[in-house]
């Protein structure tokens, strides 16, 4: 194994190339920092999925107490209101920052920002680059600044595996490339951006490596977590084969897309006053009980006007390569694992429970999604938490540690032929609807296995948390106790 100790200043290590971590490495500069992430090409972050866009209150009418008010709401006021407006409050600026770093946004006709809107917001206030690939233009303009910035090193192709503890701080990382070559990289803070864990659901739309195996990391460390519950569930993905399906951003709806059954009628009908613009949870739950009873749900997209390859042409491209065009047939639709509201507990400033260790973006959980993430706002987040977790960073002293050290292992992976058995639990027992005895009964597998791999031990305390939370709330629906269908 390799032992990396650097001679001057020890590196700040962030885990995870999304917006999050590169938006963290960026403002740290001038501290040193090692940037980590999985894949050799630095691909497979969620970050560059994102089709939506980010959310702003910048348009003549809007405001941030607006903006604030709807991420309450969607959030089923289980939200920290204090971290709220901190949000609402850094987002102009932080779209500001965006384009200070090359993304261009969309603009109309008249030469100003164009405004999509999407469910749960009460106002035209998302801004989207290159139509709904703005994660990817986002990404894109990151990497540029990350590549060309002289603080910054970026390792590819690595697993952080375990964290290395000093009088009960952490302070270093170990990692595995794919040839099973191991480094230790002592650090001066440790910062997790590893994104979420819809990978771990049999449906998702997030990247297979979305698998929560950052927040598995932290939790053997021992870090404080919060809200595992709260698991977004998107409505509308294309019901395909597979384990990571094509979304269909919500922004068709925005647009004039509906939502239909079998017959042609309209799904939404009677249930909710914003009908197919009702939030996500509620959206969700009727497409998946439209499919459990067997008779299916369709996006029906044709009334959209205007050029699809400018407009939408991740979804134009995405459906084409399944053999479905969305200008002249309805799409096929299922829900999928989305967005985890909850993760490892931190403040505003990153700061987990354990001295050394910070989280930042989706593995994070600041409470500012409360029990349901508001459209838009998970961008937002991930690089508003990182600028300001990397410029307090970038001034911290770092604290000298030279006490005895032991290593927090996250745990060999569960063998690959298990993986889709456990995904399909959890998808049965802990999805857009859940119910008490089934979730027992989940948790008491995971239980027995969880020597098997640390996904296990991961999903167990995802199903605790969701078995303790009696009452429906937000995304958490128990249909045995009270979950508006
Ligand atoms: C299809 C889709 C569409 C979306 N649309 C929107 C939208 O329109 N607007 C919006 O606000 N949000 C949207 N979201 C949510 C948003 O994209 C994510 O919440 C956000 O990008 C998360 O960013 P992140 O940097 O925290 O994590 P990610 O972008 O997922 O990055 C995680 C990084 O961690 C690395 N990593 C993980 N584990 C390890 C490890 N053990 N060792 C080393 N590296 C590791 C990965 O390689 C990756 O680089 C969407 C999500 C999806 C999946």
């Amino acid at each position: 194994m390799r032992s990396r100790v650097r001679r001057g200043r020890l590196p700040i290590v962030v885990i995870g190339s999304g917006v999050a971590g590169m938006a963290t490495a960026l403002a740290a500069a001038p501290a040193p920092v090692r940037l980590l992430c999985r894949a050799k090409d630095g691909s497979g972050s969620a970050s560059a999925l994102a089709q939506g866009g980010i959310a702003a209150a910048l348009d003549e009418g809007d405001g941030v107490e607006a903006h604030v008010r709807d991420t309450l709401e969607a959030g089923a006021r289980h939200n920290d209101v204090a971290a709220v407006r901190w949000l609402c409050k850094a987002a102009p600026a932080t779209v500001a920052w965006l384009e200070a770093q090359g993304v261009a946004f969309d603009h109309g006709p008249d030469g100003c920002l164009q405004f999509g809107r999407e469910g749960g917001h009460g106002a035209f206030r998302i801004v989207h680059a290159g139509g709904d690939a703005t994660g990817a233009a986002l990404v894109h303009a990151l990497r540029a600044k990350v590549q060309a910035a002289p603080h910054v090193q970026w390792r590819r192709g690595v697993d952080a595996e375990a964290l290395l503890l000093r009088d009960g701080c952490v302070a270093g990382v170990r990692v595995r490339d794919a040839r099973g070559r191991q480094e230790v990289i002592e650090a001066a803070a440790v910062v997790l951006a590893t994104g979420g864990i819809g990978a771990l659901y049999a449906h998702t739309s997030n990247p297979p490596g979305a698998d929560g195996a950052g927040l598995a990391l932290a939790m053997a460390a021992g870090a404080a977590t919060r809200d595992l519950e709260f698991v977004q569930f998107h409505p509308t993905a294309l019901a395909v084969d597979g384990h990571s399906l094509p979304l269909l951003t919500e922004a068709l709806r925005g647009a004039g897309a509906g939502l239909v059954d079998a017959a042609g009628e309209p799904l939404m009908r009677g249930l909710h006053s914003l009908g197919d613009l009702a939030p996500r949870d509620v959206v969700a739950r009727r497409v998946w009980q439209a499919r459990q009873q067997g008779g299916g749900a369709w996006l029906d997209a044709m009334s959209i006007q205007g050029d699809w390859s400018i407009r939408f042409p991740t979804v134009l491209k995405a459906c084409l390569a399944h053999g479905l065009d969305p200008r002249r047939e309805p799409l096929p639709i299922t829900p999928v694992a989305h967005f985890h509201m909850g993760g490892v507990a931190t403040g505003l400033d990153g700061c987990s429970s354990l001295s050394g260790l910070y989280a930042v973006g989706e593995v994070a959980c600041n409470g500012v999604h409360g029990a349901n993430r508001l459209a838009s706002n998970s961008l937002l987040e991930a690089v508003a938490g990182g600028r300001r977790l990397g410029a307090a960073l970038s001034v911290a002293t770092p604290v000298a540690m030279q006490g005895t050290h032991r290593w927090s292992e996250r745990g060999a992976s569960l063998p690959r032929e298990y993986l889709p058995a456990l995904r399909e639990l959890l998808w049965r027992a802990a999805g857009p609807v859940r119910e008490g005895m089934a979730l027992r009964d989940a948790w008491r597998v995971c239980t027995a296995a969880a020597a098997a791999g640390w996904q296990m031990r991961l999903a167990k305390a995802l199903l605790r948390a969701m078995r303790r939370r009696r009452r429906s709330l937000g995304a958490h629906c128990r249909e045995d106790r009270g979950c508006p269908m």
